[in-house]
């Protein structure tokens, strides 16, 4: 070993889903859109003049704060946007988990958010998900130095009730309470008129999934403007200048185009409720879903066996080999035509 390693800062990374360069395979690993993004961020692809480019984007992202502020029925300083919801969220732990008390969130959760702790030092305990998957209340009605989760929670696709988050908002005044909505447009109520009523909740929502613009980065957060205050602050001493102009603009797009949105996340609500009869039939068992994904297991053959075989038949599904999950696939919505070979592939694996 060097020297210098002795300095090194050493960090177990978050890894992320497979992108096979491959493009004759269906990809269903990592919740992607299926369908393109809206209308608008094509015609401003096509009419961008790259000349914009020798100029600094607007530090503030003010166009798309402000289509997002008109867009969720609140005001422009409640807004906070960031590359991708993994940036926001980042800097939010930067922001607001600095107590001596341990960060909680779910054992079976996002696989990023004890990466970030772990390298931002951040002290954090797990509380266990039931049998079923579900949060437990009481587990978050406890000393805490912060709260996150997802709703509905990954990988799972679990969705809890605004009763239930409520509950752990109402109990959690001295804390920040992080609700990550990655999923939260395939079915689920969002918790953002409860800001009207705490201030210590923080809402954070992506345009990768529902608004098909993974590629993009594009995340937000949501909440009381002293706490945009304070995430802008933080976000403004590492780096004025986070989102490119271009991306600025085609998020501006996405967000007005309400009707496509629906339509697209409605498609993708049906194809999910017709997945979840189909992989019944096949004899999975898949806590219910309200996400872009079904977290399923099979009584007579291994999610890894299972896994491979797909592969082989170029279907990308994610699997993790970690405890309590290690013989579940989390499948996510593809088209229905996507599906309908998923399907037969697994006839067929299954029928071995
Ligand atoms: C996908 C995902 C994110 C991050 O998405 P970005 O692409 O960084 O916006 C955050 N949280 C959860 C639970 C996710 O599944």
């Amino acid at each position: 070993m060097r020297n210098w390693e002795n300095n090194v800062r050493r960090v177990c990374p978050y890894v992320p889903g497979e992108q096979p360069k491959d493009k004759d395979i269906i990809k269903l690993n990592t919740n992607e859109n299926p369908y393109p993004p809206a209308k608008g961020v094509m015609r401003v692809l096509k009419d961008y003049n790259a000349d914009n480019l020798r100029l600094y984007p607007d530090p503030s992202s003010e166009e798309l704060i402000k289509a997002l502020a008109d867009r969720y029925g609140v005001k422009s300083s409640q807004i906070f946007v960031g590359v991708g919801s993994d940036d926001v969220i980042s800097m939010a732990f930067m922001t607001f988990f600095n107590s001596d008390k341990s960060v909680i969130f779910p054992d079976i959760t996002y696989s990023f958010y004890d990466v970030w702790a772990e390298v931002y030092n951040i002290p954090y305990k797990t509380k266990p998900l039931d049998e079923n998957f579900r949060i437990n209340e009481n587990d978050y009605i406890c000393e805490n130095g912060g709260i996150i989760f997802p709703n509905p929670n990954a990988p799972t696709g679990v969705y809890e009730s605004l009763d239930k988050i409520e509950k752990i908002i109402k109990a959690n005044p001295d804390v920040i309470v992080m609700i990550d909505e990655a999923y939260i447009d395939f079915g689920g109520e969002s918790c953002i008129p409860l800001l009207k009523k705490y201030d210590n909740l923080l809402v954070i929502q992506t345009f990768s999934k529902s608004r098909s613009m993974a590629g993009a980065r594009i995340g937000f957060a949501v909440g009381n403007e002293r706490l945009i205050k304070y995430l802008n602050d933080v976000k403004f001493s590492v780096n004025s200048y986070t989102m490119n102009s271009l991306t600025q603009k085609i998020g501006v797009e996405a967000v007005k185009d309400e009707s496509y949105f629906k339509d697209t996340t409605n498609r993708i609500i049906r194809t999910r409720e017709r997945a979840k009869k189909k992989l019944l039939e096949l004899g999975f068992i898949f806590p219910d879903s309200k996400s872009n994904f079904i977290f399923v297991s099979h009584p007579n053959k291994s999610a890894s066996e299972i896994f491979c075989e797909l592969k082989n038949r170029k279907i990308f599904v994610r699997y993790w080999d970690k405890p309590r999950i290690n013989n579940y696939l989390r499948i996510t919505i593809g088209t229905d035509k996507e599906m309908d070979t998923l399907f037969e592939a697994l006839e067929d694996i299954l029928s071995d």
